[in-house]
């Protein structure tokens, strides 16, 4: 499998994406380098790699991905991707970065992508303060071995530019009462409403990957900010990991316009303003235009086992939106139960004492 290592320009080193500094650092020599030097010496190598694929028929091993068997460019070992889409990952015996060029390339060379802004060592920081407000997790939890499991991950996105045309109508009703006299009245006013219009949907992002842990957790730290989109370029990956996409656009067309759809009744019906009540009785959408790019997106993601249980923890690698689904102590538990009960009886103390 070809890969692609970013070296240093000035010795020769690894080079890694710095999120902190928003540039390549080299770890040996301390330079650093914008995209566009870096552009400038790899861009073409790039292009070729792109240009390849296009001219070549894909390899049998390509289209199977089976062999994930690769040479490191720095220590010259064999190595094994971890998974089928890998795409970006490090030596396991230098621990140089590795971008499988193989699987970025041609069709699936994504369009955009979003650097990392969080560093690692702002996660690791997040995580901690993430812990210390859940009171419930063990003390032990957050050791330095536990910190070093932290990964930044580029997860692949389909973006969904959507133009649509529709509306709703509805039933909605306007409640007056009074009374005079005796008599109470009620008068019911009803109107028949109607909206329509035209939605322009921006950079929906819908999950390209179809491990099933993976995409609910990713549900939780959307949605990303679009002003640091930036044209792709494998350089990125270069000090993460990367998942290449194994869902089509075809597979997850369903979902988009389900979603699509939920999003577009609602903005329909919130423009029906000032009555008591109001039923939608038909709701009716249609695409005119759509456009689906590829995209990678930076998350940083620990998955952990903890007394023979699995537990995850993930955070939006642009805003440091987090979710975890992390274990309990039962000790903490019981000793918050007994809190409890003492509170209740010191409470009905008071109370029979007054
Ligand atoms: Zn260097
Ligand atoms: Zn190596």
């Amino acid at each position: 499998m070809e890969t692609l290592a970013y070296k240093c320009i000035n010795c020769g080193g690894p080079l890694q994406y710095d999120a902190g500094k928003q540039k390549f650092a080299c770890e040996y020599c301390r330079s650093e380098f914008t995209e566009e030097i870096l552009q400038k010496h790899f861009g073409k190598l790039e292009e070729q790699l792109n240009e390849e694929a296009k001219s070549e028929e894909m390899s049998e091993e390509d289209k199977l991905y089976g062999t994930a068997l690769f040479t490191c460019q720095s220590c010259g070992a064999e190595v094994i991707a971890e998974t089928e889409n890998t795409a970006a990952t490090f030596c396991v015996y230098c621990h140089s970065p590795v971008v499988l060029t193989n699987r970025l390339k041609g069709e699936f060379k994504p369009n955009m992508v979003i650097p990392f802004k969080i560093s690692e060592e702002d996660a690791k920081q997040k995580f901690r303060e993430f812990c210390k407000k859940k009171w419930f997790i063990p003390k032990d939890f957050v050791s330095d071995a536990q910190l070093d499991m932290m990964k930044g991950v580029y997860y692949p996105y389909w973006l969904v530019d959507s133009r649509k045309d529709g509306g709703i109508s509805a039933t909605a009703e306007k409640v007056r009462t009074w009374r005079e006299g005796d008599y109470e009245y009620k008068e019911t006013k009803i109107y028949r409403v109607r909206r329509a219009g035209i939605i322009n949907f921006m950079n929906y992002p819908q999950a390209a990957l179809s491990e099933d842990n993976n995409k609910n957790i990713l549900k939780y730290v959307n949605p990303y900010d679009d002003e640091d989109f930036r044209p792709f370029t494998m350089a990125y990956l270069s000090g993460f990991l990367a998942e290449k996409r194994d869902l089509e656009r075809e597979q997850v067309q369903n979902d988009v316009d389900k979603a699509l759809a939920e999003y577009a009744k609602k903005i329909y019906r919130e423009t029906v303003e000032g009555y008591d009540s109001v039923r939608v009785d038909d709701f009716e959408l249609k695409t005119l235009t759509e456009n689906w790019e590829y995209a990678l997106m930076p998350v940083w993601m620990m998955t952990f086992k903890y007394r023979d249980k699995m537990y995850m923890y993930a955070m939006n690698g642009q805003t440091g939106k987090n979710f975890g689904a992390l274990p309990l102590s039962k000790g903490k538990l019981a000793l918050f139960g007994i809190g409890l009960f003492i509170a209740l009886v010191i409470i009905a103390y008071f109370l029979m004492g007054g």
